[in-house]
């Protein structure tokens, strides 16, 4: 039996996990800079979890300040082998209603100038993406949220934007017409790096408005979003417990575990020895 630890990056509204025991907080310092806020760690239903808020104590991050790559690698040094974010959403479609919960397969990455890859200085590679997140830990939240009677929409497409500010009605259109059934402005890079560090990556999606393509609603404004955010924030803790539960003992037969196989086209020879020693969370299983 494997013990998985599962990680959680909270997005607004999920500043902490309550019902964890045994805490502990790490200030974790990467090669990247540091992440979000401290890591706390603990145990969930049995399930050893890491947790940190996306935004910082005191959401003090725009979703373009939040350093991904230090909050990836921090949780990842700490043996994090599973990763869900939970992130508040706009709903592009009239079936997504706010308050309801959406496990999120694909990714449309409309966000500017992130840096969204652990690659870079002498290591390059290149990770298959075609399926974004992990089916077994999807599976899970799906789960978690049918055992608990929650509304819930499978199979979701997110489109994920930079922001700060929120979609023109044209801009919300043409996310429409692009596919996606939400918008967010947090998921990339998150998800790619997620992949990167061979972590099993699932989103829970809090659906908090209907952004502002659908003109007979009321346009968004922050106080409504923040509103619905608090009732969606419940739903998402009651589900996390439901996933701690089975979790830590999930035997994995996805490919996240096993992503850098055939990922790295750098020579092992080729990479400098101090990068290699600063990557070794990343790369250290495969070079
Ligand atoms: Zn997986």
């Amino acid at each position: 039996m494997s013990e998985n630890i599962i990680a959680v990056i909270g997005g607004s509204g999920l500043y902490e996990l309550p019902g964890l025991q045994d805490v502990t907080t790490t200030d974790v310092d990467t090669p990247f800079g540091k992440p979000s806020g401290p890591v706390v760690s603990g145990t969930l239903q049995g399930t050893r979890m890491l947790f940190l808020a996306r935004h910082g104590q005191g959401h003090a991050l725009m979703p373009g300040e939040v350093n991904f790559r230090a909050n990836v690698f921090a949780l990842k040094q700490l043996g994090a082998t599973h990763l869900i974010s939970v992130s508040a959403v706009g709903s592009l479609r009239e079936e997504f209603v706010p308050g309801e919960l959406v496990v999120v397969r694909q990714y449309i990455d409309r966000t500017r100038g992130r840096r969204s890859t652990f690659f870079g200085g002498g290591i390059v590679g290149h990770v298959m993406f075609a399926e974004p997140v992990c089916p077994e830990l999807s599976s899970m939240l799906l789960q978690g949220a049918v055992a608990n009677d929650f509304r819930v929409h499978d199979n979701a497409v997110m489109s994920v934007m930079e922001g700060p500010a929120f979609s023109t009605r044209a801009e919300s259109h043409l996310h429409r017409q692009m596919g996606a059934d939400l918008i967010g402005m947090t998921a990339m890079p998150e998800a790619k790096l997620a992949r990167e560090a061979e972590l099993c990556y699932a989103n829970l999606a809090l659906v908090t408005d209907y952004d502002a393509w659908r003109e007979e609603a009321e346009a968004v404004s922050f106080r409504v979003v923040l509103d619905t955010m608090r009732s969606n924030v419940e739903k998402a803790r009651t589900v996390l417990a439901q996933v701690a539960r089975s979790a830590g003992s999930h035997e994995r037969t996805c490919t996240c575990g096993t992503t850098l196989d055939a990922a790295i086209v750098t020579q092992r020879s080729d990479i400098p020895a101090a990068l290699l020693q600063q990557m070794k969370p990343i790369f250290g299983r495969v070079l």
